[in-house]
């Protein structure tokens, strides 16, 4: 396993500089995670993320992060898109373009990434592949997490993070030790603004609208790849591992530039 890649540029915004000069990987993995809200999306990103030592980069983290630094003045552009993202709703595909492009350096790194949350829709997804066509960039695959509604919902509504470490509990599969309050830095736990149940309704729905011609988009190009997402992050993460291991080696860029 390698270390864990430091992505906190691609949260600083498009200025920022990576300080992990110890990221260049001899070959560079290159995914994009779906699933919808609370599948646990982004626990598998870690795990990956560490595996492969390619950057773990969450679109719903730089946003999130954007939120939480109430000193400096946010661009209009992330205010209107912190304002999407409060009701649960998808940021326009315009604002969205407009932060990954500022970030051209993360996704060029010759450490890899994983994203996580981009693309959600058709439109972001060719303006990836664009971006990866321009600068020789493969993907190799597009890893499809499944887990049925209920349990979804389940997962999403007793999620508690804390504000302050970031840590992430769940009220019934990993409570903290002291009921509201986070066993590693005493802070009070929060729900997040769009674990909410009407938000997650939201949630839901936007992801529905998009998730199918997303998938039919990476399905034609022969990258799409679909894993069951219950039971514990280590079992998925085994199960993804074994998922890609059956993929043939890249040796057809016609298909990933489609
Ligand atoms: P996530 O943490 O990936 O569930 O993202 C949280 C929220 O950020 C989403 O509900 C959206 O409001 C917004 N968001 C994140 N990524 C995207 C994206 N690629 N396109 C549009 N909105 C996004």
């Amino acid at each position: 396993m390698n270390a864990k890649n430091d992505h906190a540029a691609w949260l600083h915004g498009g200025n920022a500089v990576c300080s992990d000069p110890g990221a260049d990987q001899p070959c560079p993995r290159r995914f994009v995670l779906l699933g919808a809200p609370g599948v646990g999306k982004g626990t598998q990103a870690e795990l990956l993320s560490r595996h492969f030592g390619a950057c773990h980069l969450s679109l719903g983290d730089v946003f999130r992060a954007a939120g939480k630094c109430g000193h400096d003045p946010l661009s209009p552009a992330m205010s209107h898109a912190l304002e999407f993202m409060r009701q649960g709703q998808l940021v326009p595909d315009q604002t969205v373009v407009s932060l990954i492009m500022e970030r051209l350096k993360c996704l060029r790194c010759g450490g890899g990434f994983l994203l996580d949350g981009f693309p959600r829709t058709v439109a972001q997804a060719r303006v990836l592949a664009a971006i990866l066509e321009n600068n020789s960039l493969q993907l190799d695959a597009v890893l499809d997490y499944k887990l049925p509604l209920r349990e979804i919902i389940s997962r999403l509504s007793g999620r508690r993070t804390c504000p302050s470490c970031a840590a992430v509990f769940h009220l019934k599969s990993l409570p903290p030790k002291k009921p509201g309050i986070c066993d590693h830095c005493g802070a009070a736990l929060l729900q997040r603004e769009d674990d909410r149940p009407e938000s997650i309704r939201m949630r839901l729905k936007a992801y529905a609208k998009n998730a199918e011609p997303l998938k039919r988009f990476y399905r034609r190009r022969e990258l799409l790849v679909s894993i069951e997402a219950a039971g514990t992050p280590e079992e998925t993460f085994e199960r993804s591992l074994r998922e890609l291991a059956r993929r043939p080696a890249l040796d057809r860029p016609e298909i990933l530039f489609a």
